[in-house]
């Protein structure tokens, strides 16, 4: 019997979890498949972890894994991927805001062999900030145009994948990561499957704008080298209007015999190439500094405490 896994990153969710647990349950139960359940305890502060427990002492489905610490969501989403064994793996989050009503709808559409994953992508953006959705679609528009990553607007992290797939996804080893950027990167046949948004159940949502826009920064600096070429075109420009400016000075000089002034303008020039030379290396400095966390080769993840036997603690 093909088997199923599906991994919840789960932060500080003591509220969501056994509405989550309960729903999921149900529906996997009602298809013909075996499935497990891989929580990851990513360092929650409230009682997650012991709901956790107490859900692996009736249900064998699920496995739990406890980080040491709060690592972020891309971390628990590798460490999922890492320990699933199913034919099938699919990312939830546990507010309900990826609804497993849509799972049998998504087997479906993979049992039939055109596609090697189903993806999901809200189409409204009901219930969040209009200055935030403005901001999360210019991110869209711009990361597909200047990288290789294809990503929809709207994407999220739930998607239903074949066993290939997820194997390219644990291949990519990188310390830096962006999820959506890697599905889109490794390629291979999607489906996209439209929902509407819905809220989230309880608990409340670890985003604020703020961590938003690191995140889309980030997206774009492990994906892309546009920006270090705006640097150097930039400079390139630059150095052309300088020297250009430098001849017509000159010249003025020899014929008209111009007096000097304009020593505000001359440090508002200074100034303002001060600037953009700070800027340009404020962008390099981004790339070094995400050279230097992946040369470091640390762990993604440290696990202290999981039901599953033959795991690596360190991943
Ligand atoms: N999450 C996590 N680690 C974190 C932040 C979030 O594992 O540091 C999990 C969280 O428990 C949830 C999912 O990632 O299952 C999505 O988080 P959230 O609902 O806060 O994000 P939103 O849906 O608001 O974008
Ligand atoms: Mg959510």
């Amino acid at each position: 019997m093909k088997k199923i896994s599906l991994i919840i990153p789960c932060y500080n969710e003591q509220e969501a979890l056994p509405i989550f647990y309960k729903e999921v349950t149900s529906i996997l139960k009602s298809i013909s498949f075996d499935y497990e359940l891989l929580f990851v305890n990513d360092g929650s502060k409230d009682n997650t972890l012991q709901i956790l427990r107490n859900l692996t002492k009736e249900d064998d489905h699920v496995k739990y894994f406890s980080f040491s610490r709060n690592f972020g969501k891309e971390a628990a989403m590798y460490a999922g991927f890492k320990n699933a064994s199913g034919n099938y793996v699919a990312v939830m989050d546990a507010d309900m805001q990826d609804p497993p009503s849509l799972l049998p709808q998504m087997l479906n559409i993979l049992e039939q062999g055109e596609y090697d994953s189903v993806a999901t992508r809200r189409v409204n953006r009901d219930g969040e900030p209009i200055i935030r959705s403005w901001f999360a679609r210019r991110f869209y528009k711009l990361i597909n145009k200047i990288s290789d990553a294809d990503i929809v607007d709207g994407a999220r992290d739930f998607r239903l994948m074949k066993r290939e797939m997820v194997d390219a996804i644990c291949a990519m080893g990188e310390y830096n990561r962006f999820s959506k950027g890697i599905f889109g990167w490794i390629g291979f046949r999607t489906y996209w499957l439209p929902y509407e948004n819905t809220e989230r159940v309880a608990g409340e949502t670890k985003w604020n704008f703020w961590k938003l826009f690191k995140y889309a920064i980030d997206g774009i600096i492990n994906f892309s080298q546009a920006p270090l070429s705006v640097a150097s075109w930039g400079g390139m420009t630059m150095t052309m209007c300088a020297f250009i400016s430098l001849i017509v000075i000159v010249v003025r000089k020899i014929i008209f015999g111009d007096p000097v002034a304009g020593w505000a303008s001359t440090i508002s020039v200074v100034i303002f190439i001060g600037g953009i030379q700070l800027f340009c290396f404020g962008i390099m400095g981004q790339y070094v500094a995400k050279l230097y966390l992946e040369s470091k080769h640390r762990p993604h993840y440290i696990l202290s405490e999981t039901n599953a036997s033959d795991v690596g603690m360190l991943g």
